[in-house]
């Protein structure tokens, strides 16, 4: 089957015919509709995480549908339609584990990062860690669900139940999010990169009630802000922003340096704070309310071949919502194997 390939970080993904895998007793084999490209798989390209497994097929936004199984798989049939997010496996018996918190598991491996992802035709996933997908979004559409929209909801609960929310970049999750924060009742402010009046644009769309640039101040006093983009010079923009008691929420993975900042920016029980990966209770949660809401993903289509064209625009803020790739002749492939 056909799979993209990083062999090294700071190298572009090669094209390459690899064996067709085969499940373990657990194991999905899927025969992959769409995957999304996260601004993660960029961090791990790029050598900013530091522990891939090598060569890696990148992508932990997958929509796959079973095209065979392991022995003890009980949960989907031959057929089925799921989705594969981040969280690929934990131990189970780790504290963070066994005290409901999977999401900081010690010994946890992620998908597209110390397993092979979706960047192919075909791709495994542990049946224990995938969902079922709501049946109104296309394969494309359903893929930024999977990371950009359910770390981006772990992200939202973390922030609290303020009413002003701002986020800081307009990307994927955000998009995302947006829509679901509306639903919530709250009012969203959405900051992006200076000028990026394309962005700003798609927020307003989407029923942001102000949109402009990060390091401008919004008209009122936020409750909460959420960063996603991995600028840590936004977080005492972000401190500034919002009232006593606020929270700012840092949702990606990988963060460039927090510059000092004066004590006053986060005096009055401010709070700054991360969030790690995901629990699939998360998923389960999102998953249920995407449809009700209706979230509508805004999605670029590439080819498998084009992943270094999706990455490098993703790199430069060239993409609009969210890319997807999609395996083209991935049922070929399947029948041929
Ligand atoms: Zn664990
Ligand atoms: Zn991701």
């Amino acid at each position: 089957m056909r799979a993209l390939l990083l062999d090294q970080p700071r190298q572009p993904l090669r094209v390459a015919e690899v064996p067709r895998p085969r499940p373990s007793p657990t194991q999905l084999l899927l025969q992959v509709g769409a995957c999304g490209v996260c601004r993660t798989d960029l961090h791990v390209v790029d050598g900013e995480l530091t522990d891939p497994k090598l060569p890696l097929v990148p992508g932990h936004e997958i929509v796959g549908t079973v095209v065979e199984k392991g022995e003890q798989v009980q949960r989907f049939a031959i057929g089925q339609r799921v989705g594969v997010p981040w969280l690929g496996w934990t131990c189970g018996t780790c504290p963070y584990c066994r005290s409901g918190r999977e999401n900081l598991c010690d010994n946890a491996r992620f998908t597209g990062y110390q397993l092979d992802g979706g960047y192919a035709e075909l791709t495994l996933a542990d049946e224990r860690y995938v969902f079922a997908l709501p049946e109104t979004y296309s394969d494309a559409e359903a893929a930024p669900l999977l990371c950009a929209g359910l770390i981006g909801y772990r992200s939202l609960v973390l922030a609290g139940t303020g009413r002003r929310l701002g986020l800081y970049g307009f990307g994927a999750a955000a998009h995302i999010l947006a829509q679901v924060a509306r639903y919530q009742g709250r009012e969203v402010y959405a900051f992006t990169r200076p000028g990026d009046i394309d962005a700003q644009q798609l927020a307003l769309d989407l029923g942001a009630v102000w949109a402009g640039n990060s390091d401008q101040t919004p008209p009122v006093e936020l409750e909460a802000a959420i960063l996603f983009a991995p600028v840590g010079s936004l977080v005492p923009l972000a401190l500034r922003a919002v009232a006593k008691g606020g929270v700012v929420v840092c949702a990606g993975i990988h963060m460039s340096d927090i510059p000092s900042f004066p004590y006053h920016l986060l005096w009055g029980e401010r709070i700054v704070r991360s969030v790690a990966n995901l629990t699939r209770r998360d998923g389960e949660e999102f998953l249920a309310l995407a449809p009700q809401v209706p979230v509508r993903t805004v999605v670029e289509r590439f080819p498998l071949a084009e992943a270094n064209e999706a990455l490098e625009r993703l790199r430069s803020g060239r993409i609009r919502g969210a890319a997807v790739l999609l395996p083209g002749n991935a049922h070929a492939a399947a029948v041929q194997a």
